[in-house]
């Protein structure tokens, strides 16, 4: 669940590790739910649901009351009630691993202040049993992938978890077991696992970072991280990174210089168009996130010099629908011509129907094409474009 109340969230430590002075220059900007974070929340609801109900003996009555209630939920789909029923299986399974029945809580409120200043969060599920503190994290997104080795919001919650359970397991607990479980996203939980001792001194080597970042001393190091941090917009410090002109100039030939021929002196080597590639690729994220900062800023009454609001392009639809084809039924066409009968895409029956159905119904007549070529840079993980490969469009996926 979100812990986005703490200044030094867990969920942010992959970016107030990197950028030390981003949680003090994020202050300034409201948070922004979204669509995508309130039907998280919604499917976390779930999860904690089902676990206090499979592990934590909730009676009938009150699970159904309140499956009723979640399930009223505007951003209720049915995908939420596969993707929580995979992840108690997932929980149920691993709960089986232990020679006897271990402990499970659902939702548990963690304080790892004693490493980050303030910190706090709150873990899906803590599962203890013989020598083990598993930890699991549910994650409901699909856009990104999140992996669990040297997860610092794992690990800060793991941390939290140790000190929570200390008066009852005192040192019983040797071993300590991190799971990102992201149905929607990975096939297969990403686990990591570390010894009691390596997870406490990665705790201790976190605390000057986390320190300088709290007390506002931090510096600004723009990078990926950059991503979802609230000042990514405005912040002087990713700007600069572009605002270095001279630095693309490093790349492009200077046309006065070509010897003796002008036209091969003004045209981009492959390799410059490869360095320019590389070093424009953040450009652009940047500047699709000025432009959505500039939008809001004027739709709040502010100015941007130079840029206005417009309409957008827009296309034209029936005020009333139904209204329409009767009058054009009416008008004497066939309702064969007006209407299309059409069934749902792959991805809507996937949804409807749950990944296991779906695979067991009508799995083996899923395929999938090649993708059309696309550029990537070499550190991409995908396979190299075969063209041999679009031959065998409608291979078993
Ligand atoms: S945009 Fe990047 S560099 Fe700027 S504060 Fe955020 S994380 Fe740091």
């Amino acid at each position: 669940m979100p812990d986005k109340h703490a200044t030094l969230s867990a969920s942010a430590a992959h970016r107030w590790m990197k950028c030390t002075a981003a949680p003090r220059f994020e202050e300034q900007f409201p948070d922004e739910g979204s669509d995508y974070a309130a039907e998280g929340t919604l499917a976390h609801e779930f999860c904690e649901l089902k676990v206090q109900k499979k592990f934590q003996q909730l009676n009938a009555r009150t699970y159904n009351a309140r499956l009723k209630k979640l399930k009223a939920d505007p951003l209720y789909n049915e995908e939420m009630e596969k993707t929580s029923d995979a992840y108690i299986e997932h929980l149920t399974e691993k709960a089986m691993t232990y020679n006897s029945a271990p402990s499970v809580t659902a939702e548990v409120r963690v304080d790892f202040s004693e490493y980050v200043p303030e910190g706090f969060g709150t873990c899906d599920c803590i599962m203890i049993g013989g020598d083990t503190l598993d930890i699991t994290d549910y994650k409901h997104g699909k856009g990104v992938v999140v992996a669990a080795a040297e997860n610092p919001q794992m690990r800060l919650y793991a941390l939290g978890a140790l000190k929570r359970y200390a008066p009852v397991y005192g040192d019983t607990i040797k071993r300590v077991r991190m799971t990102i479980f992201q149905p929607r996203a990975q096939a297969e939980p990403a686990v990591e696992e570390i010894t009691r001792e390596e997870l406490l001194a990665w705790g201790e080597s976190i605390k000057p970072i986390a320190q300088k970042a709290f007390m506002g001393l931090g510096e600004f190091a723009p990078g990926d991280h950059c991503r979802f941090c609230k000042g990514r917009a405005v912040c002087a410090a990713r700007a600069a990174v572009f605002s270095a002109v001279e630095e693309f100039k490093g790349c492009v030939p200077n046309p006065k210089a070509a010897p003796t021929d002008a036209a091969a002196g003004n045209t981009l080597t492959d390799a410059a168009i490869a360095e320019l590639l590389t070093r424009g690729a953040d450009l652009v994220k940047f500047y699709e996130d000025m432009q959505e900062y500039a939008l809001k800023h004027i739709l709040a009454g502010g100015a941007i010099p130079g840029f206005k609001v417009v309409e957008g392009r827009s296309v034209r639809v029936f005020s009333d629908a139904d209204a329409a084809i009767s009058a054009v039924i009416g008008a004497g066409y066939d309702e064969a011509v007006v209407y299309e009968r059409k069934a749902k895409s792959l991805a809507e029956l996937e949804k409807m129907i749950g990944k296991a159905d779906f695979e067991k119904v009508c799995g083996a007549y899923v395929i999938k094409p090649p993708g059309k070529p696309t550029l990537a840079p070499e550190s991409d993980k995908r396979a190299l474009y075969s063209p041999a490969a679009a031959d065998f469009a409608g291979v078993k996926k």
